[in-house]
């Protein structure tokens, strides 16, 4: 251990998992876990830094920015968001702060673009309302289309938006169904990962595994839309400011109308990607054909969201911001395989002096720019 304090205080806004919190209590930390189910008020938050907590873990639904930061002057050292997405945290508050903040990248990749690949299935193949058909009684006879039929994934092409991380690996997974795919994504091209994704297709091809080749390309937004039969979002909540290609309501009434009717949307990035009003007129006026969403604009989805019309319930598939929510993938104390194992790990190195202290070198922090 490079510092010589080790009796920190942490306060998390959230159980992150008890085994990965110990993790801290063995070391000697303090550890004060928020534990009712609900996020907690933005004032309690603000009071406990303002205590004199060395760190905070934080989740996507706690809202940190200079209130916060101000609260923890001279006391905060490192805010450890337990998800990918840090679209809760505002980068220019901690930055003029200087407080460090991490994510837990990489660990949860496969398991949301498994997700991804997953719930797009199941709004193609109707599995929600052929189960539904069965539990209700209400399975007749064996009919060649009645009372309803999918559709096919395999053949098909997928527009992937946002070749990061999650998007690649969606389609390393996707590949197995023979599909082609469009790529956009106007602030990282992955050219080198395209031509293996390509390499892949064309061994498929010659090992007769497929018999129509398959391609993988870059195209812009309108062709991605325009000639997709799925659409597959992985792009990080960009606002208005936050870069040049913002995300915010990237899908809208003008951009839905850009895909095919026979498409399907699936998003398992964040809700206000997609402006939802303009979603569900879209679904109930056939301009696309289903939607499988994971996140929503406000979460939990309100009781009275247009997503919840009954005439969509066929068509449409709602989770509950599930993606990555696979056993290990949540609760690991390995860093390098779960998101409560990095947040742990990203805390011990910032408050323990890892990396020679300096944030711009810990593998976990984010905000590298506000220390280089
Ligand atoms: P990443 O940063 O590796 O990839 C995001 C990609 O989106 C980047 O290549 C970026 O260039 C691209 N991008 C940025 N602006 C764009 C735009 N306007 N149009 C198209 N592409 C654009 O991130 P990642 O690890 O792949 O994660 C992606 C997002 O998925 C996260 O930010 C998070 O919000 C979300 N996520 C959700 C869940 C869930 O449980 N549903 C789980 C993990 C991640």
């Amino acid at each position: 251990m490079a510092g010589t304090k080790t009796h920190f205080r942490v306060f998390a806004t959230c159980n992150i998992g008890n085994e990965a919190l110990d993790r801290l209590r063995q070391r000697g930390y303090e550890v004060e876990v928020y534990d009712p189910l609900e996020p907690p008020p933005k004032s309690l938050i603000v009071a406990k830094v303002r205590s004199g907590v060395d760190a905070l873990i934080t989740t996507l639904r706690d809202p940190i920015d200079a209130e916060v930061f101000e609260a923890g002057r001279g006391t905060l050292k490192v805010v450890a968001q337990d998800a990918v997405g840090f679209d809760n945290i505002n980068r220019a508050d901690a930055n003029r702060y200087k407080v460090p903040f991490t994510h837990t990248a990489d660990v949860l990749t496969e398991a949301t673009a498994e997700f991804g690949v997953l719930i797009l299935g199941c709004v193609a193949r109707k599995l929600y309302p052929s189960e539904r058909l069965v539990r209700e009684h209400r399975w007749g006879a064996w009919h060649p289309f009645l009372p309803f039929l999918g559709d096919e994934v395999t053949g098909k092409t997928i527009a992937v938006i946002g070749t990061g991380r999650i998007g690649q690996a969606f389609m390393k997974k996707a590949l197995g169904f023979d599909v082609n795919f469009l790529c956009y994504d106007p602030v990282y091209q992955a050219h080198d990962f395209i031509k293996k994704i390509q390499e892949e297709l064309d061994l498929r091809l010659r090992h007769g595994f497929t018999h129509e080749p398959r391609t993988a390309r870059y195209v812009s937004f309108e062709d991605a839309l325009a000639g997709a039969d799925f659409v597959s979002v992985h792009v990080p909540l960009l606002r208005e400011g936050e870069s040049r290609a913002p995300t915010f309501h990237l899908f809208n009434q003008k951009t839905l109308r850009r895909m095919k009717p026979t498409a399907y949307l699936v998003n398992t990035s964040r809700g206000p990607v997609v402006d939802e009003q303009a979603l569900a007129e879209a679904l109930r006026t056939g301009v696309i054909a289903g939607a499988a969403l994971d996140v929503f604009e406000k979460e939990p989805l309100p009781a009275d969201s247009p997503l919840r019309a009954p005439e969509l319930e066929d068509r449409v598939r709602l989770f509950n911001h599930f993606a990555s929510a696979g056993r290990i993938t949540r609760l690991s104390t390995d860093p390098n395989k779960g998101m409560a194992g990095r947040a742990v790990q990203a805390v011990i190195d910032v408050l323990e002096g890892n990396y020679g202290g300096n944030p711009a070198r810990m593998p976990y922090v984010v905000n590298k720019e506000a220390f280089e």
